[in-house]
């Protein structure tokens, strides 16, 4: 498989009250075309960030610095504001966690789903060209497991429930068919029936299109039925990422031992609330640790770690830590 998504070293810096503070610290990921990997993480620990700075809503005041962040083999940090907007409304979608946040409150869903459409008409040819924007509506929003269209359509966000709020933005997303899916803590706000039904319209989208997705979730018990490959991130740094059975059944780092252990401690564990597998809490932009920011709630932790640990690679996975949970033989 191609990789997609190249993004090695980054990180982004923003002011705090103490200074200018490193959120995101030399980050790596690589996405390979039509794979779903997941990024799990406490809240807090920049993956929100490292959405929006994939998908290029980034703020004036951020300083980012990688030494590749390239989409397709194009460099995005090199690209102006018009190429950048040109790659994300193309190629690129997020869901976000707050479908609120994304609907506009005072538009009908029906209008605001014909807008989409009418912003991305290339996408749709031959046949679907002629259709009319209600058809496509039709077929989005059954695509998402909405059957009452005409009422959906006749409301208000506020008049929705969360679930289906959510179906919306994801039939947003699905309108260009993009070829890569950021989905942020997609169904963490919703019941166990509702968060099952949006996740297996993400997946079918994987399933059927080939689209790329980078799931961002604390929900690790849903996506281990789907994803290919797992990263973690803690306090912005990249802590592990390798194939899913490998690192489910063999982690490397003490902080993936502790997320897994609370998957199958508590499979509902709400974002926003402490890890119970790991004393303390995860530290606040102001107050970050030196070297390996896990180190104060770290089991294994030693003197050593207040230096940042190189990211080792064994086989086909990586990881960030001086006392690694797993034999490395000499010659890897
Ligand atoms: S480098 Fe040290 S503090 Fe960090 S995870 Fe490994 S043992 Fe713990």
């Amino acid at each position: 498989m191609s990789i997609i998504l190249d993004i090695r070293n980054l990180t982004i810096a923003l002011e705090t009250p103490s200074g200018l503070t490193k959120v995101l610290d030399g980050f790596n990921l690589q996405l390979e075309e039509g794979e779903i990997h997941t990024l799990v993480g406490e809240s807090g620990s920049g993956k929100t960030l490292l959405a929006k700075a994939i998908l290029g809503f980034i703020q004036p005041k951020w300083r980012i610095t990688a030494d590749r962040l390239w989409w397709r083999q194009q460099d995005l940090l090199a690209m102006d504001t018009a190429q950048r907007r040109l790659i994300t409304g193309q190629d690129m979608a997020m869901i976000f966690q707050n479908p609120a946040s994304y609907l506009d409150p005072y538009l009908r869903i029906g209008r605001q789903l014909s807008e989409v459409i009418a912003r991305h008409p290339h996408r749709w040819r031959g046949a679907q060209r002629r259709r009319q924007h209600r058809q496509l509506i039709v077929e989005l929003l059954q695509r998402v497991g909405i059957d009452d269209i005409d009422a959906v359509c006749n409301s208000y966000p506020l008049q929705l429930s969360d679930g289906v709020a959510q179906k919306i933005s994801v039939a947003m997303a699905l309108a260009h068919r993009p070829k890569l899916l950021v989905a942020d803590e997609p169904a963490s706000a919703m019941g166990q029936y509702t968060r099952s039904q949006i996740y297996e319209q993400l997946f079918r989208l994987n399933t059927e299109y080939g689209m790329t997705m980078l799931m961002i979730t604390q929900d690790l018990t849903t996506m281990m039925q789907q994803t290919q490959r797992l990263s973690l991130i803690y306090s912005g740094q990249l802590m592990e990422v390798g194939p899913l059975k490998q690192v489910l059944t063999e982690p490397a780092h003490p902080y993936t031992d502790a997320m897994l252990k609370m998957s199958f401690l508590d499979s509902t564990h709400p974002p926003k609330t402490k890890l119970p597998t790991l004393p303390g809490s995860i530290p606040t932009s102001q107050s970050l640790p030196i070297g390996c920011r896990l180190g104060p709630r770290c089991p294994k932790a030693q003197r050593i770690c207040v230096q940042r640990p190189e990211l080792t690679t064994v086989q086909q996975r990586q990881f960030a830590c001086h006392f690694p949970l797993i034999e490395i033989s000499p010659h890897e």
